[in-house]
């Protein structure tokens, strides 16, 4: 806490759809908390826009090339300018009672580990992080004595769920998922999907790349890794199950055969108080679900021949080593070449496991060590990619990639 009392909180991420839920709870509480930073990484006048009305000390642009622009935004608030890569970490370095990692993917990884060490508490909505650099991430929240509090959906169900139990008494965590837009249709029906199709997710409204990777399942299997890492829970005792409805967010089975589930509205702005907050809570005005109003809560198992990325968090989790790392690599370059039209959605999975397979890598001993493993993926990903439109150049009957 700063001296006048209030809260000093950091915003990593701040014109994403996790960021302007954030900013939204933070606009409404002013008078408990003080902003320190907000980052973005291309959209200016949104960060612009935000800054203007949320007062940070500074605000930075993760583009050199726009440093420029925002300065001139932000001529006559006293807020400071900042651009480029460094700027982004020495933002993310700044003390503060509170920090939100909400970057998207693996690019997240340095400005987030910054905060980590420098932030009190860290709220985590990039999963990436835990994927790519599980172990090595969280012995340095441990080194900084840094707390982490999970800020995913399940993660935030399974995190209040556990508050005041012993760990020991934990048989299974349970993931809901809500199989996305895609969960009733055939593979075949897959094949032709189209990236506006596929972002459309019908309870949630995210991010282009987890809106993608809820599509495909990716999203569920980063998550399996994720509970892994944040809770300490063997994979083969994290399941996962279908309820379209997304009103149960996660659930957590004991010992004793009670399983104690949390539920609400899906609207992010709850895990992100839940976050903001913590140990305490407080209010937001997300809609209260109406139980009488609620005609059926659905559940079913997944469906792994369809959604084949499911399987292959899994087995990359099961075989450890660099695995994780190459998978969320590989996923990212994937869903990026769908987004460009340059491969079916059916090949997101096709790119991954191949990624996978081309050769086994041990651990990463250092987050220089992620790094260079998810460089490599990268490039491993870009050609498979290549060759996917070469094979399809040379059979022209086919008349996209899948
Ligand atoms: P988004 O695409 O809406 O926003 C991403 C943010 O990251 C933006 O502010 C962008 O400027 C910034 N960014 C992108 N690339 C960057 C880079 N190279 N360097 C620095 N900053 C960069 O994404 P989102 O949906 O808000 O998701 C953010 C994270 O939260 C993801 O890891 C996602 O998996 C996780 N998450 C999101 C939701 C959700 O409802 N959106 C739910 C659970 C978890
Ligand atoms: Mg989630």
């Amino acid at each position: 806490m700063s001296e006048d009392g209030l809260k000093r909180v950091s915003v990593l991420g701040a014109t994403g759809s996790i960021g302007a839920s954030t900013l939204d709870l933070l606009a409404r509480a002013r008078d408990r908390f003080a902003i320190e930073a907000l980052t973005a990484h291309s959209q200016v006048d949104a960060l612009i826009a935000a800054a203007r009305r949320l007062k940070p000390a500074v605000a930075v642009i993760g583009r050199a090339d726009l440093y420029q622009k925002l300065k001139d935004g932000l001529q006559g608030t006293g807020i400071e300018a900042a651009a480029g890569h460094q700027a982004l970490l020495d933002a993310a370095q700044r003390p503060v009672d509170w920090a939100i990692g909400a970057i998207v993917g693996a690019a997240g990884l340095e400005p987030t580990l910054a905060a980590a060490r420098h932030a009190r508490v860290l709220a985590l909505a990039n999963k990436e992080c835990l994927v790519c650099a599980g172990a090595l991430f969280k012995d340095e929240l441990a080194r900084h004595g840094t707390d982490l509090v999970p800020v995913d959906s399940e993660h935030s169900a399974i995190f209040q769920v556990l508050a005041g139990e012993r760990p020991e008494r934990v048989e299974r965590l349970i993931l809901t998922a809500s199989g996305g837009p895609f969960r009733t249709l055939t593979r075949r029906e897959m094949e032709g999907v189209t990236p506006e199709q596929a972002v459309s997710h019908p309870k949630w409204s995210m991010g282009a790349k987890i809106s993608i990777d809820s599509a495909t399942m990716m999203n569920k299997g980063l998550e399996v890794i994720e509970a892994f890492h944040l809770f300490d829970v063997p994979p083969e005792r994290i399941d996962v199950v279908i309820h379209p409805q997304s009103v149960i967010h996660s659930m957590v089975s004991y010992c004793d055969g009670a399983v104690l589930a949390q539920m609400g509205e899906p609207d992010m702005r709850t895990p992100i108080a839940v976050a903001l907050a913590w140990p305490d809570r407080m209010p937001t005005p997300v809609k209260r679900l109406d139980f009488a109003a609620m005609a059926a809560l659905t559940f079913a198992a997944p469906d792994e021949a369809r959604f084949p990325c499911l399987a292959l968090a899994r087995a990359a989790l099961q075989g450890g080593g660099a695995l994780p790392t190459l998978l969320n690599a590989a996923n990212e370059v994937a869903v990026q070449a769908f987004l460009r039209r340059e491969i079916g959605f059916l090949a997101i999975p096709e790119i991954v496991e191949r990624v996978l397979a081309s050769a086994a890598r041990p651990a990463p001993g250092s987050i220089a060590d992620v790094l260079d493993l998810d460089a490599e993926a990268r490039r491993r990903a870009e050609a498979e990619i290549r060759g996917l439109a070469r094979t399809v150049a040379a059979a022209p009957g086919q008349s996209r990639m899948r």
